[in-house]
């Protein structure tokens, strides 16, 4: 395995437990061809044998046989799970079941894992620019509170960079409808010949908003070999943040 990152969340309090998250790129699996390596979504055409495959290396590198992956829907659906499985339609996954990991796939878009590790309450969350205007992150956070979370901190992973993602004006004057000014201004660029949206500054700024220590892995999927991007490639994998406590 190759993965981007591998780090924990650590406890503040003897009774707390470390939480141990992970981010892949393309390295490491056993897919090929635009899948190449290490795909870990059924839903791409890729080889289904091999993404169970890929999908149990990457459950490794948090120490977890199983995983609830979530299969995105740029909404704001928040579920909290305590099976392994596919949670349909759902932009981010809640749990408190020790040994059963969560994952969030994405090719531009921004995954994102949250743990509270003395509380015992993690979330894997997928975040474009779509999810960043409907609020699925500080949704996410609401779950993890109303199931016993207090100090949450999180980590945002490889996403699209601001410079790689022009946008429309109808994707700003959603932003501008749903967002409020503070993380507006952070995540709707305006480089005078074209509307940007850093979708990570915008996540960051939620977070912020939430109280929630945030970290990031700066890399550009677009412009990183080593990273899945669907703009930069259309038919292509999924990289994947996965926690599990
Ligand atoms: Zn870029």
């Amino acid at each position: 395995m190759n993965p981007v990152a591998v780090g924990r969340f650590r406890p503040a309090t003897p009774g707390g437990r470390p939480v141990n998250w992970a981010a892949t790129g393309r390295l490491g699996g056993v897919s090929s061809g635009e899948f190449a390596e290490l795909n870990l979504s059924f839903t791409v055409g890729d080889d289904s044998s091999r993404v169970d495959e890929n999908r149990r290396l990457a459950g490794r590198l948090v120490g977890v046989e199983q995983c609830n992956v979530l299969d995105a829907k740029h909404g704001a659906l928040v579920q909290f799970v305590t099976e392994p499985g596919i949670s349909a339609a759902t932009d981010a996954v809640v749990t408190t079941v020790v040994g059963l990991g969560l994952m969030a796939l994405a090719a531009d878009c921004v995954p994102i894992v949250l743990a509270d590790p003395d509380a015992g309450v993690i979330a894997a969350v997928h975040c474009g620019w779509r999810g960043l205007g409907l609020g699925v992150v500080p949704a996410a956070v609401d779950v993890m509170r109303e199931h016993g979370a207090t100090r949450i901190k999180a980590v945002t992973g490889p996403a699209i960079c601001v410079d790689c993602y022009p946008v429309g004006l109808d994707c700003i004057s959603d932003l501008r409808m749903q967002l409020g000014r503070e993380v507006l201004q952070e995540c709707a660029i305006d480089r005078g010949d074209q509307w940007r949206v850093d979708v990570r500054a915008g996540v960051h700024a939620q977070l912020r908003l939430e109280s929630v220590a945030t970290w990031a892995i700066e890399r550009c999927t677009a412009t990183d070999p080593q990273l899945f991007s669907y703009r930069a490639n259309g038919r292509t994998g999924r990289q994947g943040m996965i926690v599990a406590l």
